[in-house]
């Protein structure tokens, strides 16, 4: 469960975020769509403390990030974020890693599995996202499409309770972003907690419970896809929305 209150974020004198609130329900999908500069990512950054906000309250599985601007201490952000994952869209995989390398590396650090434990979970889950032949494959060797699927594994490999996307198939070429949207939608069946930004319309429309519309800093408008893609109330959501037809 995610809650989010009246963010705010500036860089420098410039407002990006303006009294952002919403809420994400345990098991909940929600897609993010907007114009290029709206905030969508900034947003998601901020949820997982990559970026520092500068107002408002955000709070994670009932534990507080963030009140009012004031941070917690360090440790319980880095407990809070170890629950979350992250999905880029430019994968960010280790490049002198094989691919189980690349799934192992962060849990075999945190010493909390044996060597035998974290290989089995490697090994499912890279047959989960259908990759299990290229275990000893580098990410160069990889299609892009692959090479997506490997860091979703990898975020799974630590077994989040929340996963970020920000744009994950905005870097393939078109032919190769169903297998990666494939993954995602098996996760949003089993009711992984989820934001997606995307520019995938037919995506945001099947697969997610929720949609929100950010334009210039807000969230201009939300609902379900049946209320945002088929009876927009606002010109500008209209107006994007017209964008991809
Ligand atoms: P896109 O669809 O292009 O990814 P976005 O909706 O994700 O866009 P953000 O990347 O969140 O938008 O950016 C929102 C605004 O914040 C933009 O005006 C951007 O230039 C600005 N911005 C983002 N990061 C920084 C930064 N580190 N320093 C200064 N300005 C930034
Ligand atoms: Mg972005």
């Amino acid at each position: 469960m995610i809650e989010v209150t009246h963010l705010q974020k500036s860089f420098g004198t410039l407002p990006v975020l303006k009294d952002v609130s919403f809420t994400v329900r345990q098991g909940e999908t929600i897609a993010v769509i907007g114009p290029s500069g709206s905030g969508k990512s900034t947003m998601l950054r901020s949820l997982i403390h990559l970026e520092d906000i500068t107002g408002g309250s955000i709070r994670i599985n009932g534990e507080v990030l963030v009140s009012e601007g004031r941070y917690t201490g360090a440790a319980r952000i880095k407990a809070i974020t170890s629950r979350m994952g992250m999905v880029f869209q430019q994968f960010n995989l280790f490049p002198h890693l094989t691919v189980r390398d690349n799934l192992e590396l962060a849990p075999r650090a945190q010493k909390l599995e044996s060597a035998q434990e974290i290989r089995r979970r490697s090994d499912m889950l890279l047959a989960k996202v259908g990759l299990a032949d290229k275990a000893d494959a580098f990410p160069s060797r990889l299609s892009g499409g692959q090479k997506q699927r490997v860091a979703i594994a990898r975020a799974l490999m630590l077994k989040p309770d929340i996963l970020l996307f920000d744009e994950p198939t905005s870097a393939l070429d078109p032919e190769l972003t169903g297998e990666v949207l494939q993954v995602i939608r098996q996760l949003a069946e089993e009711r992984m907690t989820m934001i997606v930004v995307t520019h995938e319309m037919s995506f945001a429309r099947d697969v997610s419970d929720r949609v929100i519309f950010m334009d210039q800093g807000e969230i201009a408008e939300a609902g379900t896809p049946a209320q945002l893609f088929g009876n927009p109330q606002l010109d500008r959501t209209r107006a994007f929305l017209g964008r991809f037809t």
